[in-house]
């Protein structure tokens, strides 16, 4: 599939993206009612669209897999304490996450971890929970969806999540796992993409979620309205770095979800190398506006702006944690 196909179809699942794309389109902020119909309309819209979207399966090793296609990627681990999923896709995909699932093992639905709060991640909280799903989260992630939330850079208010999506075991610190003879680690990086990202890693499978600390081969969304920064996505990136081998199978939040250490190294160094840009500029007096127009991310735009968090728009979210 062309980069360009790719951006096409996956737009379509992804709100930070589609709100991201809107804000760029139309050159400037919307007032927040104006923008509270606009987004209410694509959460609608993705929501519609997800409900037709092909749900792409790739098998990795020791019974896990990438369900590819329902906002951010889902890890699904399979075996006789029940399917786990890492991360809840969009809640209108239902239908072909089950035949995709069921294809896979007739083991039911048992476990669920969040890799953080937003909606792409934990709209199908609520089904997977119906199924059986007991649902493992962060205490921020909880946190978030008991609350109404408001996300600036989508300007967008998202109503609080009903209760069966409410994860019902929180973590603060890291946890270990045994199901289905897989030791599954779940480890907070502190703030950096919001501040209740997790990692989950199969240990034996040496396969390890970033959630979306990771964004492969796209620029990031930051969350600084729930506590992101790009320091903090800086830093989880050098965490996941250190944590993976050249044989480790990296599963990124967005972007082609079969990843490597390479990869992942190539995520970190991009976001070092546009932060020290963005940085000296502002250091040297610049306004937002100079600094996107000084194109602090030119050298990386070819490869990385091919999707909707466009140049401008990453440039304003470096601007505003330099
Ligand atoms: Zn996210």
């Amino acid at each position: 599939m062309s980069s360009r196909q790719h951006a096409m179809t996956r737009r379509r699942f992804c709100l930070c993206c589609a709100a991201a794309t809107t804000v760029a389109a139309r050159g400037g902020w919307l007032s927040p009612s104006q923008a509270y119909a606009e987004a209410r309309t694509l959460v609608d819209l993705i929501r519609d669209d997800a409900a037709k979207a092909p749900i792409k399966v790739h098998k990795l090793r020791s019974d896990v897999c990438i369900l590819e296609g329902s906002g951010g990627n889902i890890a699904m681990l399979a075996g006789t304490d029940g399917k786990v999923f890492i991360d809840g896709g969009i809640t209108a995909t239902k239908r072909r996450i089950l035949e995709a699932a069921n294809s896979l093992s007739p083991d039911p639905i048992k476990h669920l971890i969040n890799t953080h709060w937003h909606f792409d991640h934990t709209d199908g909280n609520e089904w997977l929970h119906g199924e059986g799903a007991a649902i493992v989260a962060h205490e921020n992630t909880r946190k978030h969806l008991l609350a109404a939330q408001r996300v600036e850079d989508w300007n967008f208010n998202f109503p609080p999540s009903p209760p069966a999506a409410i994860p019902a075991e929180v973590i603060s610190a890291e946890k270990t796992l045994m199901l289905n003879r897989t030791t599954l680690r779940l480890k907070p990086y502190g703030p950096a993409h919001t501040d209740g990202d997790i990692s989950v890693s199969f240990a034996e499978a040496d396969i390890l979620h970033t959630g979306d600390t990771f964004w492969n081969g796209i620029y990031p969304f930051i969350d600084y309205s729930t506590g992101g920064s790009i320091g903090g996505m800086i830093k989880a990136a050098e965490s996941n770095v250190a944590a993976v081998g050249n044989n480790t199978i990296v599963i990124p939040g967005h972007g082609q979800p079969v990843s490597n250490k390479a990869e992942l190294s190539a995520y970190r160094d991009m976001l070092v190398a546009i932060h020290e840009n963005v940085t000296r500029l502002k250091q040297q007096g610049r306004s937002i506006e100079e600094t996107v127009a000084a194109r602090p991310t030119a050298a990386f735009d070819a490869k990385w702006g091919q999707f909707v968090i466009t140049p401008e728009f990453f440039t304003r979210l470096v601007y505003h944690g330099a």
